[in-house]
């Protein structure tokens, strides 16, 4: 029997992803119709991007999944038409390329890279920086990125705290949770890393008290969502000398504005929210797995807990 499959995710993905799915569902044994016009009661599984033109999931009667393509759910957690089970996407892709995008520019600061690349004056500036197990490095956040990112800042020699929701054991890692976990995490930041999800409880948590308990002279880095940093919190606390340098990825609105202050203030570095995307081969094998295991009956993968945001 024919399972319906329908490509709902922004219109300019689909030559991307047309092909990649074809394949991955045809190696999952799946005999699929992948299209972007099926009839809503015939659509057995969507696969979905926050872009997409479906925003009312009422006509879809007997679909038995959507499938985000995006890590990020905050988008879609609150619609209350969505009453099927939501899977967000972990991808191998989309893992590597945030442990690469962390990686380098947590380097970057530790290396102290700006002075020899931006400053080429003539000024002999002897002053080496520390090991890597002289920077420690603290990820608030320990899901498929968070955790990836601390194990391979961990093989660097970076002493890596990570902090999540529940406890953790991941080994390299000193892992800690809950409000004292996260006093303690941020206390020994000398490079903080944001890899949390948006939620209710997670925005703002980055507020100016937060912010001025972590080290004098620390480093921010926030590829996970705008809305975990308070924005004049963080100004304040750069302006003040408090902290080092913010290398944001993302923003509370996308693109970021060309007024906002972040573009023109010295100590911060904008990047337009490329830290990682998802690959379609990759992502294409996900879907499938996940559309195969529907069929079967068996759990899916990567579900969302709506009650909790992620
Ligand atoms: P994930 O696997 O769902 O992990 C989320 C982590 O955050 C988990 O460790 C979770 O704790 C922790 N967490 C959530 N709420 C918390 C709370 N209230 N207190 C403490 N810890 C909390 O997510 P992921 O795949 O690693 O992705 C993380 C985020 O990265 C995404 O949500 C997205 O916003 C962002 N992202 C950005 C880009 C980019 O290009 N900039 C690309 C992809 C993703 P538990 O483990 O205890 O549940």
């Amino acid at each position: 029997m024919t399972t319906n499959v329908l490509f709902a995710a922004n219109g300019a993905l689909w030559n991307d992803y047309r092909e990649p799915l074809r394949t991955a569902l045809s190696d999952a044994g799946i005999d699929a119709h992948l299209a972007t016009d099926i009839s809503a009661p015939e659509v057995d599984y969507i696969v979905y991007s926050p872009g997409s033109d479906v925003q009312d999931f009422t006509p879809f009667t007997r679909c038995k999944a959507v499938l985000n393509l995006w890590a990020g759910v905050e988008n879609i957690t609150g619609n209350d038409t969505l009453t099927m089970p939501l899977a967000r996407m972990v991808d191998d892709g989309l893992t590597r390329g945030m442990v690469e995008w962390v990686t380098g520019h947590v380097l970057r600061h530790h290396l102290g890279l700006d002075a020899h690349i931006l400053h080429q004056d003539g000024e002999w500036r002897h002053d080496p920086p520390p090991l890597a197990t002289d920077r420690p490095v603290t990820i608030l956040g320990l899901g498929a990125l968070g955790r990836a990112c601390g194990e391979a800042l961990a093989q660097l020699g970076f002493p890596v705290t990570g902090w999540s929701r529940g406890p953790k054991d991941v080994p390299g890692l000193t892992c800690l949770h809950g409000g004292d976990g996260l006093s303690a995490a941020l206390e020994r930041a000398g490079i903080l890393v944001l890899l949390l999800p948006h939620t209710h409880e997670t925005a703002n948590l980055m507020n100016d008290a937060r912010l001025a308990s972590l080290p004098r002279g620390s480093v921010i880095l926030n590829p996970g969502r705008g809305a975990l940093i308070d924005d004049d919190a963080l100004l304040a606390a750069l302006d003040a000398g408090h902290l080092g340098h913010a290398t944001l990825d993302t923003f509370r609105t996308e693109p970021l504005p060309p007024e906002h202050p972040f573009w023109a203030h010295p100590q911060v570095t904008v990047t337009p929210h490329i830290a990682s995307e998802t690959r379609p081969a990759s992502a294409a094998r996900v879907i499938a797995e996940n559309v195969r295991r529907g069929e079967a009956g068996e759990p899916l993968l990567h579900l969302v807990d709506r009650d909790r945001g992620y």
